[in-house]
């Protein structure tokens, strides 16, 4: 519906009260009037029928009749009104108003109302209309007693229309007036709500902007106290709204920086279970990119087991946590937790490492048991032989006593060695204290120890470390790593061959270097020899003393000294033989230590 406007509104207000306001009073005034005039005019009707009484009575007798019509005609027309003289019989005998021949053809006036009542009460008044004269008059009438008619009746009429003209002159004076009011009242009317439209309009357009966001949007204080309130008003309500937004505005930020800051993905779900928002973290996981908002969970991971936790917290269900994979290998732990508004807020907490570590350990502990059973059986073997009396007698339980021997020495080796990549491992977690190292003189101590073995298999070991080659490293680590590496090299080289340790001078660090002119190692076994009990060949390495720790402590420790250990197999331009290579940075270098994961085992 069109709405009206608030001038016409107000006219009609106006209006409203005004014309019950005039026109009751005026037409209680107009009936007092009419009622007074009517009064008046009766009250000069019997007047004037006394005089005419009286003036009649004082002519009598007449000639003829028709003497006594024209003499009566003329008083009517000098009294202005009409007189008529009755006869008891109802015949008229004169009328002012009607030529005298006429009057034989009049009608009986017997049972006209005044004759009547003037008969009955001795003098009578009546209002009607004249169908003589055609109009509205008010007649009065008493019994006039005529020589031979003593029961005759003289009748003033007097036309009513005086009282109306002079009423419709007062009506009409009176709608002139009322006119003149309500022409006035459009002026103040459209004055006023000019007056009140102004400030009105400034207060809609203040309000219509401070809700369309507009917050600085502030009202002028207006002169007039009614609307000086409400501008007062609509500026401390900006002002609060404004106080409460910005309130909301900041924990929104807070809420985004912390969401956005935190490593988990956090994925808000809607009453209908779908994505409502994301945080950054969850980009990074399955297909989950901000264009993914709308869309269902199930549509994004691909994953029934989230799809079903999601619905069955929005269904009300208490809070849920459940592991999941997403991708080979990625595993994340979900939180599922119910909010007001009928959502839910999914968490997903990356524990691949966590489970990855889990299996390590797992690994780790089954390649021990692994690792020590076989030497214990052994052990156990010939020790229950050796049992036999008979046979601890000959001479034979020497070869008993032998792998006895021997499988207790690896048993041994590998303890000492796991012991020795426990330490080495303590000291990553401790922050190892590298001081300046003559990594010549930690190659020379690791050199005496293997000695035995190269004399023995007539290996050359050729050191080209040429005087003190200062590095930043732990004397005991680097003993170590030399150690193992050099073991290694004459363990598994054949007889008669050499073994080469150097060293290459980069800007910042150096590259050491432990080649030989072994077997070598296969490709896709180079980088898994670092880590635990992994061994090439086993049977090989067990016979030959070997644990499968040496090399990953070789890696800790060269980790832990902030360098890195690899191998080269072949070395290049040659078809045989394997190089280790690790560096270590030079003494007085900055310590450039990487933190770094012990993921091998
Ligand atoms: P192990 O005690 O068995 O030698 P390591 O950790 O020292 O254990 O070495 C792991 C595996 O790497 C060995 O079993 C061996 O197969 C291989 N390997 C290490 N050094 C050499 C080398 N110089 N030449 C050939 N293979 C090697």
């Amino acid at each position: 519906m069109r709405s009206i406007h608030f001038r016409t509104r107000l006219l009609v207000a106006f209006w409203l009260v005004l014309i019950p306001a005039v026109c009751v009073p005026a037409i209680y005034i107009f009936k007092t009037l009419e009622g007074e005039i009517l009064t008046e005019t009766k009250t000069r009707a019997f007047n004037q029928l006394e005089l005419a009484h009286w003036l009649v009575r004082q002519q009598f007798p007449f000639n003829d009749p028709e003497t006594m019509d024209q003499w009566i005609s003329r008083l009517g027309d000098k009294l202005d009104y009409r007189i008529t003289l009755v006869e008891s019989g109802g015949r008229v005998l004169a009328d002012s108003a009607i030529a005298y021949p006429k009057i034989a053809e009049m009608d009986s006036h017997l049972y006209r109302e005044e004759i009547m009542g003037a008969r009955k009460e001795g003098i009578a008044q009546n209002i009607r209309y004249s169908t003589t004269l055609k109009r509205k008059m008010i007649y009065a009438a008493k019994p006039l007693a005529l020589p031979g008619d003593p029961q005759a009746i003289i009748r003033v009429a007097i036309p009513i229309s005086n009282i109306e003209s002079r009423l419709s002159f007062y009506a009409n004076r009176f709608w002139i007036s009322l006119a003149a009011i309500f022409i006035l009242t459009l002026f103040i009317s459209f004055i006023l709500a000019r007056r009140l439209e102004i400030p009105i309009n400034k207060v809609i357009q203040a309000s219509r902007e401070i809700g369309e966001g507009n917050l600085d949007r502030r009202l002028e204080i207006e002169d007039s106290p009614e609307f000086k309130q409400l501008s007062t008003c609509i500026n401390q309500m900006a002002d609060k709204i404004q106080h409460h937004i910005g309130m909301i505005d900041e924990q929104k930020q807070e809420l985004e920086a912390v969401l956005e800051g935190m490593r988990e993905g956090v994925m808000l779900l809607d009453k209908n279970g779908r994505i409502k928002s994301i945080n950054r973290a969850l980009t990074g996981i399955a297909r989950c990119v901000p264009s993914c908002i709308g869309y269902r969970p199930m549509e994004v991971f691909l994953n029934p087991e989230i799809q079903k936790a999601c619905n069955e917290v929005i269904a009300g269900k208490p809070l849920k946590s459940l592991r999941v994979a997403i991708e080979n290998d990625i595993f994340y732990e979900l939180n599922l937790v119910k909010i007001p508004d009928g959502g839910a807020v999914a968490v997903f907490h990356d524990i691949s490492e966590l489970i990855r570590l889990e299996k390590v350990r797992q690994d780790f502990v089954a390649n021990v048991s692994h690792e020590l059973r076989t030497p214990l059986t052994s052990i156990k073997g010939y020790a229950e032989t050796l049992m036999d009396p008979k046979l601890r007698a000959s001479k034979e339980a020497e070869t008993f006593i032998q792998p006895i021997l021997k499988n207790a020495n690896q048993m041994s080796n590998i303890v000492k060695d796991l012991l020795e990549l426990t330490r080495q491992q303590q000291k990553q977690q401790d922050s190892l204290r590298l001081v300046p190292v003559d990594a010549a003189e930690s190659f020379q101590s690791a050199w005496e120890t293997c000695m035995p073995m190269a004399e023995q298999k007539n290996i050359q070991v050729l050191n080209q470390l040429s005087g003190p080659v200062m590095v930043n490293a732990d004397t005991n680590s680097l003993t170590q790593v030399f150690r193992n590496l050099l073991d290694n090299a004459i363990r598994h080289s054949p007889s008669n061959t050499s073994v080469t340790v150097f060293a290459i001078d980069e800007s910042d660090h150096f590259v050491f270097a432990v080649s030989d002119e072994g077997q070598g190692i296969a490709m896709r076994h180079q980088k898994r020899v670092f880590e635990r009990f992994y061994r090439v060949d086993k049977e090989r390495s067990r016979a030959s003393g070997g644990t499968g720790l040496g090399l990953a402590i070789c890696r800790h420790a060269v980790k832990a000294m902030g360098g890195e250990i690899w191998v080269k197999s072949p070395p290049d331009g040659r078809s045989k033989g394997s190089v280790f290579f690790f560096t270590l940075n030079k003494a007085g270098q900055n310590q450039n230590r990487k933190t770094y994961d012990d993921s091998d085992g």
